[in-house]
C-alpha cells in the first residue's frame, strides 16, 4: 500500500498518538494499520488540508468518512485475530474497508451509492487492497453469498441490528453497529455464541442514517429531511 511523503506520516503518527492511542485504543495492529493508511487519498480535495483532522469530513452525495477515533474504536471493537471474514455496510469513500483489509483475510463491502462504490473500488485496486470486494447495493440484507462472517461492522445508523445481518454473523462472530435515531446513537457490539447474542454499549456517536429494506425508510425521514430522521 502507498503510504508516501514523510509530511503525511507524521501527521498519521500525531492523529494516532493525540486522538486514538491517547483516548485508550490500545490494540498494536489498530494503532500500528491507522499509521499506514493514507487517509488522505480518501479524502475529496476540497477538504484535503483536514485529512487528519479529529472530525469526521464530508466525502460527496451528502455522505461523511468517520472521525478517526472512531475508524479504530469500532476496528478494535471488532476483535481481529487475522483469518476473519469480513463484512461492511457502508463503503463510503473505502477507508475503513482499507483499514480492515490489513487486518482481516477478506473484506466484503457494500454501499448503496454507485458513484461511492465505484470511486472506492478503484482506489482501493490502485492502494493494493486486492481482499477487498465492493459491492453496490442495500447491505441491510447482507452479503449471503459469502456468509457466514465471523465480523460485521456498520458504518451507517441503524434503527436496529438487521436481522439479515445477526443471521449472517459466524458463532463466535462480532458485530458492531451504531444504533439509533438522528444525532443520539449507540455504538454497540453484538457477540453471538450458538443461537444466543450478547449486546454491550460502547460510545454515544452520531453517524449519517442507513436507509433500507431493513434500516431507515423514506417514511422516517419526515417533512424536515433526512437530518431529523427518527420513528
Ligand atoms: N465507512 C465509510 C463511511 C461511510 S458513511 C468510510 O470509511 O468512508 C456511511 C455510508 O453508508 C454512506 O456512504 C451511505 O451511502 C452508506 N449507506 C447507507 N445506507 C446503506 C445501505 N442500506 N447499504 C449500503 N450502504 C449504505
Amino acid at each position: 500500500m502507498e503510504t508516501s511523503s514523510p509530511q503525511y506520516q507524521r501527521l498519521r503518527e500525531q492523529m494516532v498518538e493525540r486522538q486514538i492511542a491517547r483516548r485508550g485504543i490500545a490494540d498494536p495492529r489498530v494503532l500500528e494499520v491507522m499509521r499506514s493508511v493514507p487517509r488522505h487519498r480518501f479524502v475529496p480535495q476540497s477538504v484535503l488540508p483536514s485529512a487528519y483532522a479529529d472530525c469526521a469530513l464530508p466525502i460527496g452525495e451528502g455522505q461523511t468518512i468517520s472521525q478517526p477515533y472512531i475508524v479504530a474504536l469500532m476496528t478494535e471493537a471488532l476483535e481481529l485475530a487475522g483469518h476473519e471474514r469480513a463484512l461492511e455496510i457502508g463503503t463510503g469513500c473505502g477507508y475503513q474497508a482499507a483499514i480492515l483489509s490489513r487486518l482481516v483475510e477478506r473484506v466484503h463491502t457494500i454501499e448503496r451509492h454507485a458513484v461511492l462504490a465505484e470511486r472506492a473500488e478503484k482506489l482501493l485496486i490502485e492502494l493494493g487492497c486486492h481482499n477487498v470486494h465492493v459491492h453496490v447495493g442495500d447491505g441491510t440484507a447482507g452479503w449471503p453469498e459469502a456468509a457466514p462472517f465471523e465480523a460485521i461492522i456498520i458504518t451507517a445508523a441503524a434503527p436496529e441490528v438487521p436481522q439479515p445481518l445477526l443471521d449472517q454473523l459466524a458463532d463466535g462472530g462480532r458485530l458492531v453497529a451504531p444504533v439509533g435515531p438522528a444525532g443520539f446513537q449507540n455504538l454497540i457490539r453484538v457477540r453471538k455464541k450458538g443461537k444466543r447474542t450478547t449486546t454491550q454499549h460502547l460510545a454515544p456517536v452520531a453517524f449519517v442514517p442507513l436507509i433500507g429494506e431493513h434500516g431507515w425508510s423514506e417514511e422516517d425521514k419526515g417533512e424536515r429531511g433526512w437530518r431529523f430522521w427518527r420513528r
